[in-house]
């Protein structure tokens, strides 16, 4: 293989999954919504690595058929028993607070206290995440088994928060390419202390973009970080206009548990960046889901609209709500680990190798095979590991580079890896035979 000529190894350094890692584990205490201090302080770490451009959007602003809602922002919360002990304190998990909660200071029985409060029956030693974002109300989250152990006593509960007028927050990074055609690459930064959902992504994006940053590359790259949801329609209200550029796209979410990676397609899902996945994906040799498109999931939700219809994907490791660990406190530092991190950052990687390597080329001399002896095309390649592979590649380019074929195209239908296909492609040009 001309490695030189591989975009995916200048992109992967020694310790790539450690790096990925350490930068998780440190945005990973901050309480995140999909609005207030948690989001800027999230994206001022992020602006330590890459610059940023942060848009701030006014609460009551219309995206599309959806208004910015108020800005949350917490500061403490905590549930006291009769004798003051804190029993439940948001310093301790800030999954503890049901996200957006009002502020409240009252004092409660039991079993008014338990209309409040969210557990797991079934995973007791968890604590599950929960939101409220679209209406105002007010909770507190703890394990089952706390909730069980509770005394039929007179509790203080205090959360101190404010929901009022503000901004909603999302930033982005362009790396400028040769073409302003552009590859989106997008991560959500709603959730608080979840590591795979999804400190995990957007650590693995920033670390990207950054080394992204010293490559030449022919598409434009565009790193979205923004809430859920909202974040992505109100990113897509402002740039209305410029979605035509993007070419290729993938969300990504939980991409460092255990578990083998998984695609979803575009809402298409037979765009070239559904072909690139799936091709990247059976080059690991590894096992690999690949899913058709279903209108739920992530914010691919919004760039899939028909409205857009953008050839843009999602990839993650285990498909998200699949694994008890997901939505509760066991979504922690644990679950991730920097080798999964590691293949995941690998595989977009190579997706972006083939992405920006696949071109159409035409053969110089269509009519009957040229004679690659006497250009010395065998004896080329001849000592190379995968000599048989490039002679197969070589017939096959020769046969297939008639105007309409991409590289892609003839590495799928000679079953034969993309990066074969791309460095015989450049012998063959080199030597004339195609152009
Ligand atoms: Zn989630």
């Amino acid at each position: 293989m001309d490695r030189s000529n591989n975009l995916a190894t200048q992109l992967v350094a020694p310790g790539t999954g450690d790096a990925i890692y350490a930068f998780a584990a440190k945005m990973f205490p901050i309480c995140r919504s999909i609005t207030g201090d948690g989001v800027r302080e999230t994206l001022r770490l992020i602006a330590e690595h890459i610059s940023l451009d942060v848009h701030e959007m006014p609460t009551g602003a219309s995206v599309f058929d959806w208004t910015i809602p108020k800005e949350w922002n917490i500061r403490d919360a905590y549930i006291r028993d009769a004798r003051g002990e804190k029993i439940v304190d948001f310093a301790n998990s800030n999954l503890h607070v049901m996200s957006y909660s009002v502020p409240v200071n009252a004092r409660l029985s039991l079993t008014d206290l338990k209309k409040r409060i969210h557990t797991l029956p079934k995973q007791p030693d968890l604590i599950p995440y929960r939101t409220s974002y679209y209406s105002e109300d007010w909770g507190f989250c703890m394990t089952h088994r706390q909730l069980e152990s509770l005394k039929d006593e007179t509790y203080e509960v205090v959360i101190d928060s404010s929901l009022a007028d503000g901004a909603l927050t999302y930033a982005e990074h362009l790396h400028r390419g040769e073409t302003e055609e552009e590859i989106l690459l997008s991560a959500h930064t709603c959730h608080p202390s979840l590591a795979n959902d999804n400190c995990s992504a957007v650590a693995l994006l920033t670390l990207l973009a950054e080394r992204i940053g010293a490559i030449k590359t022919r598409y434009s790259y565009r790193f979205l970080f923004t809430p859920g949801t909202i974040g992505a329609i109100a990113w897509l209200s402002e740039n209305d206009d410029k979605v035509g550029r993007i070419k290729h796209g993938l969300v990504l979410a939980g991409v460092g548990d255990r578990g083998a990676p998984t695609y979803k397609r575009s809402r298409n899902g037979n765009r070239e960046i559904d072909r690139v996945l799936t091709h990247a994906l059976a080059q690991t040799g590894r096992p690999a889901t690949i899913l058709d498109f279903s209108p739920y999931g992530y914010n691919e939700r919004q760039f899939c609209s028909p409205g857009f219809d953008l050839s843009v994907g999602l990839f993650q490791r285990s498909l998200w709500g699949s694994f008890p660990e997901y939505h509760t406190s066991a979504d922690n530092l644990d679950f991730i680990r920097p080798d999964s991190l590691e293949d995941s950052y690998r595989i977009i990687a190579n997706a972006i190798d083939i992405l920006e390597g696949n071109r159409i080329y035409r053969n110089t001399l269509p009519k009957c095979e040229p004679q690659l002896g006497k250009r010395g095309l065998y004896a080329a390649i001849a000592n190379d590991a995968d000599a048989t592979a490039k002679n197969m590649a070589m017939l096959w380019l020769l046969n297939l580079s008639d105007g309409t074929h991409s590289l892609l195209d003839i590495a799928e239908r000679g079953k034969i890896p993309f990066q074969t296909i791309k460095s015989t492609a450049a012998l063959l040009a080199r030597e004339g035979l195609l152009k």
